[in-house]
């Protein structure tokens, strides 16, 4: 319930309504001041600031930030930046109306009634002129710059795996935090994993940060363009999987239950796989039904079973990466514990870098590292350290290499039932016979046996 607002005040407050946004079209989650500091640079809003404390802007003031306004418009709606590219004809009109207004608060100077200030609207107006002109220009750089992704990337995957299309770059402007700042120039949605050491390359080439990107669940705003220039690699289509694969991991005795994915497929799809089997995927986040296993791996997610076995980092077996450099880097957890990662004294890590042709070796490293400094004592999850002692991709947030593929461990819930009683004469079926209903017993069946828990009165397969 809110304080009763005196009548008196409010009739004030309709009286004189106060703008807190001046710049038109200015919705988005940004000020004027930003806006003013990103076109014009913050000299600028020093002297627009302290003008406008004077109150005597009035009409020109006003063009000004019409200006502005049409300037950032385009610029934050990238369905008009095409419809300009498209149309050059149009462009020029609408660059010529904004040096038009630009020249009517030329037309209204008046030096000879105070030079200081007219100084200053002077230095607006040319501070305007430049940003005008950088807008017209950027088109052209646009245009030679999307030419030039074709002509690079377009070598390496799909044509229309190349997407300038305002959709497609609506759509990676932000994540789950909603912060908007740039959008990507283009993004990319390779068909698969061997594409990506060679588009990786090629970005890099032209200039282009990289944002690797699965699911957009992120919290901590990792998969949002911060400049222009950027590319989103999105990992949608590299979306195959194994069932769950019994395999002797490297310094193990025995199998394990392992599950082969590459990067962008759906963290469900994993815990459904191991629990056809059987098995249980310990990574299971909230966002599980939308989240990819790359960002689980680049973010190190873990959810409400990281308290038996911990969260991705705990989880991985090995996975394969392209580095910065176009390398390929696959990394293969040695002596795997099945468990906290931080419970073993030492944690082992082998690291192949191959050239981006998958095959030639480049060196091989071994990362050794103590695993209590994994995560502070006493948490189940910590992501602060973002380090990791050089470990590579783990919570890196897409910094350090884009992870194309992994093998997971999957494991056993541990059952609070009694233990079962091998019988080799029962045989499955659904209810258990009534002669067992106060016991545990078993029976084989093609690749297992089936159980029969007094408790729920049915026959489980236990393998
Ligand atoms: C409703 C909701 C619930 C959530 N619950 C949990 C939870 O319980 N536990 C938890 O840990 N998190 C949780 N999260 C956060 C988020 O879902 C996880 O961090 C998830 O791992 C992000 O995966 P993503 O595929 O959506 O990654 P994205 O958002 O696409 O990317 C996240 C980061 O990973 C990087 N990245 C993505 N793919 C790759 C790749 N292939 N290679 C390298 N870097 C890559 C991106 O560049 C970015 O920095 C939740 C989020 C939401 C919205």
């Amino acid at each position: 319930m809110n304080v009763p607002i005196a009548l008196a005040a409010l009739q004030k407050q309709a009286a004189e309504p106060a703008r807190l946004r001046e710049i038109p079209y200015n919705y988005p989650s940004f000020s004027d001041r930003e806006i003013v500091i990103r076109l014009l640079g913050s000299a600028s809003w020093d002297v627009l600031d302290q003008l406008r404390k004077e109150r005597r802007t009035g009409r020109s003031a006003r063009m000004l930030y019409e200006v502005l306004g049409d300037i950032w418009v385009v610029q934050r709606n990238p369905y008009l930046q095409d419809d300009l590219l498209d149309n050059p004809a149009r462009r020029k009109l609408l660059v010529e109306a904004l040096h038009h207004r630009l020249a009517e608060i030329e037309k209204r100077r008046t030096p000879a009634d105070d030079a200081g200030r007219d100084r200053l609207v002077g230095e607006l107006v040319v501070a305007a002129r430049r940003a005008v002109t950088e807008f017209d220009a950027k088109f052209e750089q646009a245009t030679q710059l999307r030419r030039q992704i074709q002509r690079t990337l377009g070598r390496l995957t799909a044509k229309d795996n190349i997407k300038f299309d305002g959709l497609s770059r609506v759509s990676h402007v932000t994540d789950a935090t909603d912060w908007r700042v740039e959008y990507p120039f283009v993004v990319l949605t390779p068909d698969t994993e061997v594409e990506m050491a060679g588009l990786v390359k090629g970005c890099i080439e032209l200039g282009l940060t990289i944002i690797p990107r699965g699911g957009g669940t992120g919290y901590t705003g990792g998969a949002i363009p911060l400049t222009w220039k950027s590319v989103v690699i999105n990992t949608e289509k590299l979306e195959a999987m194994t069932e769950v694969e019994m395999r002797r991991l490297p310094g193990m005795d025995s199998e394990v239950g392992t599950v082969w994915t590459e990067a962008g497929v759906v963290t469900q799809r994993v815990a459904d796989a191991a629990e056809r089997a059987g098995f249980v995927f310990a990574v299971d986040p909230t966002s599980a039904e939308a989240s990819c296993i790359g960002g689980n791996i680049a973010m190190n997610a873990g959810g409400k079973k990281a308290v038996l076995w911990g969260t991705a980092l705990d989880n991985l077996a090995s996975w394969r990466m392209v580095t910065p450099d176009a390398q390929w880097l696959e990394v293969t957890r040695l002596d795997h514990n099945m468990g906290k990662i931080h419970d073993v004294e030492t944690a082992t890590f082998e690291l192949q870098y191959f050239e981006a042709d998958g095959k030639t070796p480049v060196r091989t490293e071994t990362l050794a590292i103590p695993g209590k400094t994994f995560r502070k004592e006493g948490l189940g999850k910590d992501v602060t350290d973002k380090f990791l002692s050089g470990l590579p991709g783990i919570q890196k947030e897409g910094c350090d290499g884009l992870i194309t593929s992994a093998r997971w461990v999957v494991h056993r819930m541990p059952s609070t039932r009694a233990p079962c009683a091998w019988s080799s004469s029962a045989t499955p079926r659904t209810r258990c016979p009534a002669s067992s209903r106060s016991r545990t017993t078993c029976s084989p069946s093609k690749n297992a046996r089936a159980c029969c828990w007094p408790a729920s009165n049915t026959w489980t397969t236990v393998t």
